[in-house]
């Protein structure tokens, strides 16, 4: 693509809502593009958000899960991790360390895991919410019933980050097992902005078998939904899945993702991920955090805990 061809393309994208599909394609796919289009995301991000990098502290809460999503390292099926479940007490320590650095909103992060029950949960964030009144509350704990995400809400869960992984149906088919289904993954995010959560999505980036057309889906879905935060990384393949030899996602193209993410979603939240910084290094969290990002999440998991949540 020519600079100037570029450069209207990125135009309207900052002026139109719904630039064509052929526009969006032309710049995902077009790796000379990455500088213009951050640079362009990084002024809406300092107009709309400001220059301050918001933190948010990850506590990675259990790395039990009950599910089967062929790209991630906790998935059930892989009986070589070591699993770990915090309690109670482990997790409003790890919270009350990260409030003393400085964190104010806490990000509960984990698996499906049965044994981190309701009841488990809605105590958590009542002591977290009544101790530390000026935090906000973040869970990311997947998938649940109607009735669990209220009892959540109504104990003080602020925010609730359910990515949807992908939008296009046959590709999240062939991204979880059968057991598994996108029309459920919908109906809980529809739930949980119903409950005045604010909500928090994303895809990922690269995964195998993922198309252009694919992520155009993705950006589509997330600027009609016009959740407060978007998260999306790339595929990292993740040892003892089935994707273990599948190539990772592609660093620059997450970073335009990002971009047109802010140009299309100029007030919401969007972090620079772990995933990013795995894959890419400080030097692509830096590159995103000028390009659209203006979060990040900061882990405070305890450290023998840390070193067993292998997403990937
Ligand atoms: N059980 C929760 C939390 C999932 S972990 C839930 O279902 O929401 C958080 C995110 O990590 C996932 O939403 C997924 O997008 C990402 N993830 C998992 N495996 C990954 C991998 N191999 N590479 C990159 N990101 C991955």
């Amino acid at each position: 693509m020519s600079l100037q061809s570029r450069n209207s393309h990125i135009d309207l994208l900052l002026t139109t809502a719904d630039a064509p599909d052929p526009v969006i394609a032309g710049l995902l796919s077009d790796p000379d593009a990455t500088e213009e289009l951050s640079a362009a995301a990084h002024q809406v991000r300092i107009a709309r958000k400001g220059s301050h990098t918001k933190q948010r502290g990850l506590i990675e809460i259990t790395n039990r899960c009950l599910n089967n999503c062929l790209y991630c390292g906790i998935r059930a099926a892989n009986r070589t991790l070591e699993r770990y479940t915090l309690s109670h007490n482990e997790i409003v320590a790890a919270a009350k360390y990260a409030y003393s650095q400085g964190m104010r909103t806490f990000v509960l992060q984990g698996g499906e895991n049965p044994a981190v029950t309701d009841t488990m949960v809605t105590d958590v964030v009542r002591e977290l919410k009544s101790t530390m009144p000026d935090a906000a509350v973040t869970l990311s704990l997947g998938e649940r019933p109607y009735d669990i995400y209220r009892t959540w809400r109504e104990a003080g869960a602020d925010r609730y980050l359910l990515r949807h992984e992908t939008y296009n149906p046959a590709h999240y088919r062939s991204l979880h097992p059968a057991a598994m289904n996108r029309e459920n993954r919908l109906r809980c995010l529809e739930d949980l902005t119903a409950l005045g959560y604010r909500v928090g999505t994303g895809f990922l980036v690269g995964s195998p078998g993922q198309q252009l057309s694919h992520i155009i889906e993705d950006l589509r879905f997330i600027q009609l939904l016009n959740p407060g935060m978007i998260g999306i990384g790339p595929f990292i393949p993740a040892a003892n899945t089935p994707f273990a030899d599948h190539k990772a996602g592609d660093v620059g193209l997450t970073l335009r993702c990002v971009a047109i993410l802010r140009l299309m979603n100029p007030d919401a939240d969007i972090p620079a991920t772990t995933a990013l910084a795995t894959l890419g290094g400080p030097d692509a969290q830096q590159k995103a955090l000028c390009g659209g990002a203006n979060v990040v999440m900061p882990k405070f998991t305890p450290p023998e805990a840390r070193e067993l949540y292998h997403l990937y």
